[in-house]
């Protein structure tokens, strides 16, 4: 029998039925076909020996794309599972797969799990087995069969029950898996591998199963490339907000007291402080008037804006007060801010009208996704609702948006790209459902950015549940994507509280809501800060300015009064004068990214000047110890970066 296969570029060759992948791949061209190294059948990856029995799309998969890569990876996960069996034939495994930039196993073991210091046996022992490169086969096992092979292995057992009849994987030695798709005609191109770390991993990612360790390796076809990685990955974790968080004193969560729940030390909490005097005093600037409103309400408010029936997954649960009260932490401040703006009768004149708050906030974020404090469980909200007229949400729209792009620059963040998020039309439980505001509020976020002539990217089933938005978006030191600041129209949330203004004709009329977040919450912002600049925060924004230094204790006095005058200047800083080593002093006052270190000594005392050494250079300068105060507060004032 001939079937008819169409490749990537639409032709259509006929070949006889039952020949495999690569027999196809070779009919192309004998040079396709040693290139190989999976198929691409129907939009799904599949193994070489694959057989054709019908019509089909199909692409050849080569190494140099990305599904080769991913092959490659598939394969390395194959291996690394083989390999821990080999070593630790009591572990239990779990799920394994590629990702986009490496591949894990989770694994599970009696007492205490494998760790890092495991990591080196486990590669030189794949090694050894690609090194032996015995064939890999496809192998089908009964439904039955599967069972059987599993009987000791709780998790992968769980895996087959769930499946249908037969079970398809490889068979390498006495080893067999099926959580890999295909894999590598030839074990030799698996050379450029490397074992990453381990973490914990609940089993199918739910908190109440059991918390497996997941091992983490990548691979490549070229060492290049994988030496390339490891410079990426060394580099990424030196900017990682956590590492630096911990090593300059600025937060801590410990998931004994709750996961998710950020603890901030006096230098986390004095950033953070700085950003909140920053960005209250920018608003007010800019016409805002700032609330303080309860982080807890009635459940009613969330029945009635929507959020119980489309956000219920990401909020804390009710508290039922015992008297058929029922209390909600809010998961956003939206709700209480259309208070404050029922609170009274709304004049046209009042419009627009800007409500803002450091609004704390809780989500029940997933315990998997929970990571330092740029995704936590307890939030403040740099949030804002504009309410406005129908005819006065582009100009609006505008102001909110010049107000980010300033901030963004006082802040030296450049590497952001607009995304317009929508509701995906098919998602009737996460958005509201009607078609009519959808339309009017997308064409119009739309025609406003199109308007200012500036570059975006759109994307459905990102938007709230009551509007779509402009995302902000910005990439953390591991490359992930995440929303910074957004601006959200609403045309939902006034018309379900009844919102009204008077209007000029005397006759009520509906508002439309602006929701916008200029730095999004404090959280994320400062692990966004903390990763961009380091750790090495510019003076305004440095939790200590400067460490001053008394050479002997015939200095102390002299010390003691710049500090005071600092002090004075509104300036933060500390004096070092114990019995230490000079060169240990200084030392450390970098290893704090302090940007200031003064040293003063009799030539200082003499002169009335200092001797200031800045973050990260060698040498120090002598300078009037007025002017360098002077200079210092005038660096602070203009948020300087340098
Ligand atoms: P995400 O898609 O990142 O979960 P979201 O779209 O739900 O966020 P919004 O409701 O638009 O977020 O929240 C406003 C801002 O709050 C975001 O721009 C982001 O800065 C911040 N934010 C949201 N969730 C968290 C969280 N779990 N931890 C820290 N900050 C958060
Ligand atoms: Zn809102």
């Amino acid at each position: 029998m001939s079937i008819a296969i169409t490749l990537p570029d639409k032709s259509v060759r006929e070949a006889e039925a039952g020949i495999s992948v690569l027999d196809f791949a070779k009919s192309i061209a004998i040079s396709l076909g040693k290139k190989a190294v999976a198929g691409k059948l129907n939009g799904k990856l599949v193994n070489l020996d694959t057989q054709l029995n019908g019509d089909a799309e199909l692409e050849i998969v080569t190494k140099d794309s990305e599904d080769g890569l991913e092959v490659l990876r598939q394969t390395a996960t194959f291996v690394l599972a083989a390999a821990i069996k080999d070593l630790f034939p009591e572990v239990r495994l779990g799920q394994g797969e590629s990702q986009e930039d490496g591949f894990f196993y989770d694994t599970d073991k009696d007492n205490g799990q494998l760790t890092v210091d495991q990591l080196p046996a486990i590669k030189a022992k794949m090694a050894e087995i690609v090194k032996a490169n015995a064939p890999i086969a496809s192998k089908t096992l009964s439904h039955d069969e599967a069972l059987a092979y599993f009987a000791n292995e709780p998790f992968k057992k769980q895996l087959v029950e769930a499946l249908d009849g037969d079970v398809k994987g490889f068979q390498l030695g006495d080893f067999f898996d099926f959580e890999e798709a295909a894999l590598l005609p030839s074990l030799k191109d698996l050379k450029h591998f490397d074992l990453l770390s381990v973490a914990g991993a609940y089993w199918e990612g739910k908190s109440s199963n059991p918390m497996l360790q997941r091992i983490y390796g990548t691979a490549y076809y070229k060492a290049a490339d994988l030496e390339e990685d490891a410079k990426r990955r060394a580099e990424a974790k030196e900017r990682d907000h956590r590492n630096i968080g911990r090593d300059l004193d600025l937060f801590f969560v410990d998931p004994k007291a709750g996961a998710g729940l950020p603890y901030w030390m006096p230098n986390g909490a004095t950033i953070r402080r700085v950003i909140e005097r920053y960005i209250i005093d920018k608003e007010l600037a800019d016409g805002y008037q700032h609330v303080y409103t309860p982080i807890l309400a009635n459940l009613d408010l969330y029945k009635t804006s929507g959020h119980w029936d489309h956000y219920r997954e990401d909020m804390f649960p009710p508290m039922d007060m015992g008297d058929g009260e029922m209390l909600e932490l809010r998961p956003m401040n939206c709700p209480s801010h259309i208070q404050v703006y029922k609170h009274h009768i709304r004049s046209y004149r009042e419009l627009p009208l800007r409500i803002a708050e450091l609004g704390m906030m809780h989500r029940y974020e997933k315990s998997g996704a929970l990571s330092g404090l740029q995704r936590v469980r307890e939030m403040t909200l740099n949030d804002g609702h504009t309410f406005v007229a129908l005819d006065q949400i582009q100009e609006e729209f505008k102001k909110i948006l010049r107000l980010i792009m300033d901030v963004y620059e006082d802040f030296n963040i450049n590497d952001y790209t607009f995304r317009l998020s929508y509701r995906d039309p098919k998602n009737t439980e996460k958005y509201f459902d009607d078609e009519e505001m959808w339309t009017r509020s997308q064409t119009m976020l739309k025609g406003a950015m199109d308007d200012l002539g500036l570059d975006y990217y759109e994307a459905e089933g990102e938007a709230a549940f009551y509007g779509p938005k402009l995302d902000i978006q910005t990439k953390t030191a591991l490359g992930n994507d995440e929303t910074m600041s957004t601006i959200q129209l609403d045309f939902m949330l006034p018309e379900r509280f009844g919102l009204t203004y008077v209007g000029k004709d005397g006759q009520e009329h509906r508002p439309v809501m602006i929701h916008r977040g200029v730095v999004g919450t404090m959280e994320r912002f400062i692990a966004y800060l903390t990763e961009i600049y380091k750790g090495a925060f510019p003076t305004w924004l440095a939790p200590t300015q400067a460490i001053l230094i008394p050479v002997a204790d015939a200095h102390q006095e002299y010390v003691e009064d710049l500090k005071k005058k600092m002090l004075h200047a509104g300036l933060r800083v500390e004096i070092d004068d114990r019995n230490e080593k000079m060169g240990y002093k200084i030392r450390e006052a970098q290893t704090r990214k302090v940007p200031y270190t003064i040293v003063v000594g009799d030539k200082e005392l003499a002169s009335a000047t200092v001797s200031v050494r800045r973050y990260g250079e060698a040498d120090s300068e002598e300078e009037p110890a007025n002017m360098f105060i002077d200079s210092v507060e005038a660096e602070v004032k203009n948020y300087s970066r340098d």
